[in-house]
């Protein structure tokens, strides 16, 4: 424990620290994501009729097929920036260059122009890549090991500060972008952005100084051959594209397509290559078949729930009421429908899985898990409801985004807390500090199935995707389910 004296709700004070830090983060983070689709269809054909101009005016598909290549990248990038803390600068400094980058994203975001734009989107994604994994990690360096009781209410609380900056970017931002400005709205995220950097280096006498350490350094001969190994890879894609745009065959999808693809192929490669490493022991080769099965639900489950930014929002946009009592109100908002039932239902279920366990039994993982595809599944299955009210161009109550989020984050409360931890237990001792990174990339997979299926024409506001969407979800569930008892053998000791 880093911090003696005051506490924070009973935990060491750098939990203060670092809940505000990701909470800003996750502020400018979801502000941004609120905005992203919307703006790049503003100005374009598939726009609300009336809505504000001045974005990219792309095709629906095209701006969900770059949303969610967006989100994928980020996600993966969390592995490397895992990496970097490992090896080059340890937790604190990382997050403190990841935040500054994520920063300079948005700023760049704030100046008008499609090469600002896609520049300060991968900006953002590689700070928050060097952000996101390690700012967990530092939660759990407050704690003395596993066993400190106070664990699991401090990864809980963590997640409410998650919640609350989602909650208040899409009302913040999203209304300044999307009523405003577009440009303006992103240069909010970064003010986010910059008091979250603030709070983090004000508050960093608080954190652990494990915190603060490299655990295991570069050496020279490694560095250079990593710089060696990377600067080949530049040059190959440099010169790749150097011919694609030289010969004038570039279009958008050069980028998105083998994006997109490297997003599938470096997530099986990654679990392919530690489920056959010789360094493990066999009960921890058993433990990573057992993981498989929750990473491939979690791929699924993150497809659909990540939508929320582009099929969901552009529902809300254009097939929703937007008015409550007479009062109007930009469709942004809908995307603190999510955060919101977090913060109500979480502590519902905290209560009720503890009551299950005092009753009959509380639902293990496993059970847990095909739960939440289920959930994900039946909030697709509402979702085609409203979607076919709508088709003859009438305006939705919003109560029926309220239900689909709410059906979502039931769902969520089932997998993604749980996923967090189940990671962290099955992992092998020689992946211990990459794992979260791993799990991460679950959402890189889901997001970019997404965005090769709107690159090949699928429309993925139809009734037709949506429906296969949810179908394979409850499949998934299903499958989990009639597999229980294999799975938790897999588990071994691991509930
Ligand atoms: N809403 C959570 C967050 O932003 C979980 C997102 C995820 O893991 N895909 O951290």
């Amino acid at each position: 424990p880093a911090s003696g004296g005051k506490t924070f709700f009973g935990h060491p004070r750098g939990l203060a620290t670092l809940f505000m830090t990701e909470m800003w983060e996750r502020f400018s983070f979801y502000g941004m994501r609120a905005l992203l689709v919307l703006y790049l269809i503003s100005g374009g054909t598939d726009a609300k009729p009336g809505a504000q101009g001045g974005g990219l005016a792309m095709t629906m598909a095209t701006a969900s097929a770059i949303y969610a290549v967006y989100l994928a990248m980020v996600y993966l990038l969390a592995m490397p920036g895992g990496w970097f803390a490992d090896r080059v600068w340890g937790p604190r400094k990382t997050v403190i260059i990841g935040g500054c980058v994520v920063m300079l994203g948005h700023l760049t975001l704030a100046v008008p122009g499609t090469a600002m734009f896609f520049v300060g989107m991968a900006l953002v994604a590689l700070g928050s890549g060097l952000l996101k994994a390690n700012i967990s990690t530092m939660v759990g360096h407050l704690y003395d090991g596993p066993q400190d009781p106070r664990r699991d209410g401090g990864f809980t609380i963590f997640y409410i500060g998650i919640n609350v900056g989602g909650f208040a970017a899409p009302l913040v931002v999203g209304t300044i972008g999307q009523s405003v400005n577009w440009h303006l709205g992103f240069a909010s995220a970064a003010v986010g952005m910059g008091l979250g950097l603030l709070q983090f280096i004000i508050g960093t006498r608080h954190l652990a100084p494990l915190s603060s350490t490299v655990p295991t350094p570069l050496s020279i001969e490694e560095r250079n051959s990593w710089l060696r190994k990377g600067l080949l890879w530049l040059v190959v894609a440099a010169v790749f594209y150097g011919i694609v745009v030289g010969t004038g065959t570039f279009t958008l999808n050069w980028a998105l397509i083998p994006i997109a693809l490297l997003g599938l192929i470096i997530p099986v490669s990654v679990l392919a290559r530690i489920k056959r490493d010789k360094d493990l022991t066999s009960a921890e080769q058993t433990k990573v078949s057992g993981y498989i099965w929750f990473f491939v639900a979690a791929a699924v489950f993150w497809m659909i729930f990540d939508q929320a930014g582009s099929t969901l929002s552009g529902f809300a946009e254009k097939n929703t009421a937007d008015t409550v009592f007479g009062m109007h109100f930009p469709s942004t908002w809908f995307q603190s429908v999510n955060p919101l039932w977090v913060m109500a239902l979480a502590p519902v279920f905290a209560w009720m899985w503890l009551a299950l366990a005092k009753r009959l039994k509380e639902p293990s993982t496993t059970i847990k898990f095909a739960i939440a595809m289920v959930m994900i599944g039946i909030s697709y299955f509402v979702f085609i409801v409203p979607m076919g009210m709508s088709s003859d161009g009438t305006k939705v109550s919003p109560m029926w985004l309220l239900m689909v989020y709410m059906i979502q984050t039931m769902g969520e409360l089932c997998l993604s807390p749980v996923g967090l931890s189940v990671t962290t237990k099955l992992a092998p001792e020689k992946y211990a500090s990459q794992m979260l990174g791993v799990w991460f990339l679950a959402v890189t997979a889901g997001d970019c199935i997404v965005s090769l299926l709107s690159t090949a024409g699928a429309d993925l506001s139809g009734v037709g995707v949506l429906s296969a969407e949810a179908t394979l979800a409850v499949l998934a569930g299903l499958a989990i389910w009639l597999n229980r008892k294999k799975i938790t053998g897999l588990m071994g000791d691991v509930r």
